[in-house]
């Protein structure tokens, strides 16, 4: 393990609230208990569960939400998933989040999003760089990448946001992220999500928001495929998606569409499986999309929920898919292409991809 944790990894698709740690969701619904708002029992039987189908984990999503949803506690638990990202060397994170009202407690789409960014301010044990004006790592890479050898243990890592639509949203819902997205690209938002459960929704409803996001330049990544529907995951096709994540109820038609658009696409192996989206490892598409050199980056989805880690996801896909240490190392390193950041940052990130090969050997 300790290999995979050393290595520069680059994290493309990772909710907030399903990355939170476990002990700090447990503080909190306990503090919640106490107060009387729910049966701590219930919530913890229901955090500790190890296996969970799409159903149950879209109902511990909302049991999250409940807990997590005031301004405090979204800074806490922002600062708390980009630590932990970067002290595992993740050097550029892309952390996804569906900007929530909550009238009881003074919440707006906006304000959730300010107490993002001050969750991103209030980091003190790593350098995050996470506006294109809070500069460059490039200054700082000297080592290159984080170096407790040589006596630098401080861990730098450049943060980049993308607001969530989710599925249970209307269109005029949808419109109102894309435009809080807008209002915030100075603040590090680089795109935006189309996630939520599934089965909820129809793609028409959000397709008005999401065509006038690409028309003012925000690129898009869709939820596409995590259940059979055909329709909707040619029509998500045919919008031709900067990336899509998951991908994995296709049809024959719908990989040859995948295949010949090059879409990237961001692969959560450990999520796929305990959602049951996909029954085993040995039927993954991942062998299938890496052996035609599609566009791939390994990602973790919700570290929290799925009790893994980007570290974890790279040891898995090596020996799941027989690939040694040099390809993973690709791996991560082609993501850098499929980022939204800005050509800028993806010159820094091949840099410290290009040292630490020279480092790690
Ligand atoms: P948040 O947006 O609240 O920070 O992160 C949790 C939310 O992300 C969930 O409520 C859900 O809308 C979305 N999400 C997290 N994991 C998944 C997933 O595997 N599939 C889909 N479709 N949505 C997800």
């Amino acid at each position: 393990m300790e290999d995979w944790f050393l290595l520069p990894k680059i994290e493309l698709h990772a909710h907030l609230n399903g990355s939170i740690r476990n002990s700090t969701l447990l503080e909190l619904a306990k503090q919640l208990g106490d107060e009387g708002v729910l049966v701590f029992a219930d919530v913890e039987h229901v955090i500790m569960k190890n296996r969970m189908s799409m159903a149950e984990c879209f109902k511990l999503f909302d049991l999250i939400h409940v807990v997590t949803t005031d301004h405090a506690t979204v800074t806490r638990i922002t600062k708390e998933v980009v630590e932990d990202f970067a002290a595992e060397n993740t050097v550029y994170l892309e952390l996804r989040t569906t900007p929530k009202k909550n009238e009881s407690k003074g919440l707006s789409k906006r304000s959730y999003m300010e107490a993002v960014i001050n969750g991103l301010r209030a980091i003190d044990t790593v350098d995050v760089y996470f506006t294109p004006a809070s500069g460059s790592m490039e200054i700082s890479i000297t080592p290159p990448i984080n170096d407790s050898c040589n006596g630098s243990t401080r861990r730098k890592i450049y943060v980049r946001l993308l607001l969530s639509i989710d599925r249970r949203e209307t269109t005029a819902a949808a419109m109102e992220t894309v435009q809080l997205a807008l209002e915030m690209r100075d603040l590090g938002v680089v795109g935006l999500d189309l996630s939520g459960n599934p089965v909820v929704g129809e793609w028409e409803t959000f397709l008005p928001a999401l065509k006038f996001a690409r028309e003012q330049g925000l690129p898009i990544t869709l939820h596409c495929g995590e259940v059979p529907n055909q329709k909707e995951v040619q029509a998500m096709l045919d919008f031709l998606p900067q990336r899509i994540g998951h991908a994995c109820c296709f049809e024959e038609e719908d990989w040859r569409k995948l295949k010949s658009s090059r879409i990237p696409v961001e692969i959560c192996l450990t999520s796929n499986l305990k959602t049951e989206t996909i029954s085993s490892i040995d039927v993954h598409h991942f062998a299938d999309l890496y052996n035609a050199k599609h566009p791939l980056v390994l990602c973790t989805d919700d570290t929290g929920v799925f009790s893994t880690s980007l570290s974890s996801e790279y040891c898995f896909a090596a020996a799941s898919f027989g690939l040694d240490k040099g390809e993973i190392f690709q791996l991560g390193r082609d993501a850098i292409e499929y980022a939204f950041a800005d050509e800028g940052v993806k010159k820094d990130l091949r840099k410290i991809f290009a040292l630490a090969i020279k480092k790690l050997g």
